[in-house]
């Protein structure tokens, strides 16, 4: 008796021709592989599942295959064979998440040192590099700088941003899309007839859809439903059943108990969902999938036809549509969107979930720059109720405003203060001068000179005294280690605009010092 083996195993690529919706990755690897022309260090970047640590695997047979043909592995040959084996002592693989240590990394330095005694090159693929600890990092870089023409290092890594600047600078670098819902349900149904299995067309989509543009999710997802029904047809209220999906008639309860911001309700609800033994995670992703359906119906007519629906959902789609409007709709979705990504890793999932909920139905209580979005339309509509008087003399102070914009006088008022400063820009300028004590001594030297300022949208101005300074700190290479310097220290990504201040003017008739903001807050909170 065969035991049994795990789809997203038995199906692992064994050719590039394999590995699907990374098109632009594959073809570029096949070229160097063609012309010969193969570096030291890669990075693969990229969500879990699309197809990074595939793609090393074949890159490595590749590289030392005996026959390869148009930049794929023969398979057949015997380097390929044992590669694929895990005989073989060219390709090594490291988890740097339990081989974290600075011994695991000269360990590696150490065995660099020797030939391969067979094949062309050793390969190291060291997955989750991010979680290498900063001694390590040092050491692997050291090899980085130097390695010998008969080693290949693959990073592969589902965190990008935690890799030091020194590292990334060394690595042709790779990002992994996530793959459409279309490339997963192709595959899945060509495995699907492999396999010999009767599956509904919906619930293989539903499969794709759930598994958020993760092929070994996919294939894992689609092994969980068929092994509950074997040997029968795998519908979609199959699939609904085991993944433990929610009903759509609930969605469209919990929005309308939203708009109507019920609270009780609402979570009466979720105390339902509960208790039915269903994954809240899920459910948020699956609820934000439905609000990213009805901003479809509202958004545009003959819409109906993209969704994949029965009759019964989309008459009742269409009834909410009439009800909600799409600025609503949108906020909705990217709050619910970052819920469900929150969820998936918190320890208290109902109450996150609820107070989110119960958020939703109280503005109030949020601080957040969407709750005041809607205390602001509320605020709006007293206004046009005012006076007109009052109404022409805004109108009156606005377009003067305007007009002296225009004509660019100097002796135009600074400009006002941004409204909602957000939490993020702020942050980074408490912390800003801490921060550049970290960073490369040119650059330190100049923006040791430097002031800062709001720009729109909420991008960090990093404002200079004079236009050669300006061009210094502007470069690709400076703004993206100023980025990357951020980014370690908040987690997140803020827009930089680089400005100077122009010849004969001070900083203060210009920008808005929201550093000396800032600081005068915290002072007045004290
Ligand atoms: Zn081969």
């Amino acid at each position: 008796m065969s035991s049994y083996m795990a789809l997203y195993r038995k199906f692992r690529p064994d050719g590039f021709e394999d590995v699907k919706g990374q098109d632009a990755i594959v073809k570029t690897l096949k070229n160097q592989l063609a012309v010969g022309r193969i570096g030291h260090a890669y990075l693969f970047c990229g969500t879990r599942g699309t197809g990074k640590t595939s793609v090393a695997k074949i890159f490595a047979r590749a590289v030392n295959c005996e026959h390869p043909a148009d930049g794929s592995p023969c398979n057949e040959c015997a380097m390929c064979r044992a590669i694929a084996a895990g005989t073989s002592l060219n390709v090594i693989e490291i988890d740097a998440a339990s081989n974290n240590g600075v011994d695991n990394i000269r360990e590696i330095r150490e065995e660099v040192a020797y030939r391969p005694t067979e094949g062309r090159y050793k390969v190291y693929i060291i997955d989750e590099v991010h979680m290498l600890s900063i001694g390590a990092f040092n050491a692997l870089l050291k090899t980085l700088e130097e390695p010998p023409e008969y080693v290949i290092f693959i990073l592969a890594t589902t965190e990008a941003h935690k890799i030091p600047i020194t590292i990334l600078s060394r690595c042709q670098r790779y990002d992994f899309k996530r793959i459409s819902i279309d490339t997963i349900s192709m595959r899945l149904l060509e495995l699907v007839g492999k396999e010999g299995l009767d599956v509904e067309e919906k619930a293989v989509r539903y499969i794709a859809r759930m598994a958020d543009g993760s092929m070994r999710d996919a294939l894992s997802l689609l092994d969980q439903c068929a092994s509950f029904y074997i040997g029968e047809r795998l519908t979609y209220e199959h699939v609904l059943e085991v993944l433990g999906a929610v009903d759509t008639q609930v969605f469209s309860r919990l929005l309308r108990e939203l708009l109507n911001m019920d609270a009780r309700a609402v979570i009466e609800t979720v105390e339902e969902i509960v208790m039915q033994g269903r994954e809240l995670s899920q459910f948020a992703a699956d609820f934000t999938w439905y609000l990213r359906n009805l901003l479809l119906v509202v958004s545009s007519e003959g819409m109906e036809d993209v969704l994949d629906m029965s009759a019964e959902n989309l008459a009742r789609l269409r009834e909410e549509a009439a009800i909600i409007d799409s600025d609503t709709l949108m906020r909705y979705i990217r709050i619910f969107s970052e819920i469900s990504g929150q969820l998936k890793y918190a320890a208290q999932k109902r109450v996150l979930l609820e107070v989110s909920l119960i958020k939703l139905c109280r503005p109030q209580m949020e601080d957040t720059q969407d709750a005041l979005f809607d205390r602001i339309r509320a605020i709006e509509k007293q206004m046009e109720q005012l006076e007109k008087k009052t109404v022409h003399a805004r109108q009156d102070v606005r377009a003067a405003y305007v007009n002296a914009e225009e004509e660019g006088k100097k002796t135009a008022e600074p400009p006002a203060l941004p409204k909602a400063l957000s939490e993020d820009v702020k942050l980074v300028v408490q912390d800003f001068r801490s921060m550049v004590q970290d960073i490369s001594p040119l650059l330190k030297t100049y923006l040791k000179k430097a002031r800062l300022s709001a720009g729109e949208g909420n991008c960090l101005q990093i404002v200079l005294p004079d236009e050669v300074s300006e061009s210094v700190v502007k470069t690709k290479e400076h703004i993206q280690e100023i980025k990357q310097l951020i980014a370690d220290r908040i987690g997140k990504e803020i827009e930089i605009d680089v400005r100077h201040v122009e010849e004969g003017q001070r900083f203060e008739e210009s920008f808005v010092d929201i550093e000396n903001l800032i600081n005068m807050e915290i002072t007045v909170e004290e």
